[in-house]
């Protein structure tokens, strides 16, 4: 029996929201055993998202928590001035622990965002994770590929990336997997809308687990299946002149 793969990920509405949405259920829909946990950053459900997992093919739970107003980015702001999905994963967290308890028949939890981009392969790598498997991410820290450093021995001892490569862990939100028992077990582990600027992860990581007890994947860390890809704002200038003749709805 396959190992579930539990995928938190948090969305928020926007004129992209169903074609990023439809770009991972297209890979989702290539991996067995797959519970897709998608969490909508708003006050109600929407029915877009609702309709979209209606439509069919995949298992999930659909839920909702609204990030604060006052955490929340402006028209215009930089993305990095503020941390973005943070109470949506809490809940998808929150959610498993209501719903397993341990031994969880070694699942595995992987928060992926809705930008961007997997590889089936990536649910091949991650599947057998007995506490938290690692492995590369490209374009994102500021290089190609940001990775986790490995010995020759296969133990994991630091992390080559180009922003602040001293972080405890040194990765994306997409470049770890972990253990449905472990996270079971640490009830406390959650993300935390104070933590320093980009260090979301390895503040979470570091309640959980330890550098050497990383299991690392895709080939010691040498292979890329996963871009944090990052879609262009499209351009809506003239889309109120249409709004008279009515649209296409976007359920
Ligand atoms: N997100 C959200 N609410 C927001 C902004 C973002 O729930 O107000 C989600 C978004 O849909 C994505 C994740 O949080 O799944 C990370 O956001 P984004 O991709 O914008 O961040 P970045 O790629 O810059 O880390
Ligand atoms: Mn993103």
């Amino acid at each position: 029996l396959l190992p579930v793969i539990y995928v938190i990920t948090p969305t928020h509405a926007r004129p992209q929201q169903k074609a990023e949405l439809t770009r991972l259920k297209n890979v989702f829909l290539h991996v067995p055993a797959l519970h897709w946990i998608l969490v909508e950053d708003s006050e109600q459900k929407t029915g877009l998202v609702k309709h979209f997992l209606e439509s069919g093919g995949i298992s999930f739970t659909h839920l909702n928590v609204p990030t604060p107003k006052d955490w929340k980015l402006g028209e215009n702001q930089p993305v990095w001035q503020k941390p973005r999905g943070v109470l949506q994963r809490n809940a998808g967290l929150d959610w498993l622990r209501s719903n397993f308890e341990p031994p969880a028949s070694r699942a595995v939890v992987y928060f992926a965002d809705d930008d961007n981009t997997y590889s089936t392969e990536l649910f091949q790598e991650m599947r057998w994770t007995k506490k938290v498997s690692v492995w590369p991410v490209a374009l994102v820290g500021g290089v190609m590929v940001e990775r986790p450093k490995v010995t020759l021995s296969g133990k994991v001892n630091g992390w080559l990336t180009g922003w602040k490569p001293d972080r405890a862990f040194a990765t994306d939100m997409a470049g770890f997997g972990i253990n449905l028992d472990l996270l079971v077990n640490n009830p406390e582990a959650e993300f935390s809308l104070d933590s320093q600027k980009g260090f979301m992860e390895s503040d979470f990581l570091e309640k959980i687990v330890k550098l050497h007890e990383l299991e690392p994947k895709a080939d010691m860390c040498t292979k890329v299946y996963i871009w944090h890809t990052r879609t262009e704002k499209p351009n809506m200038k003239d889309e109120e002149k249409l709004r008279k003749e009515g649209r296409p709805t976007n359920r």
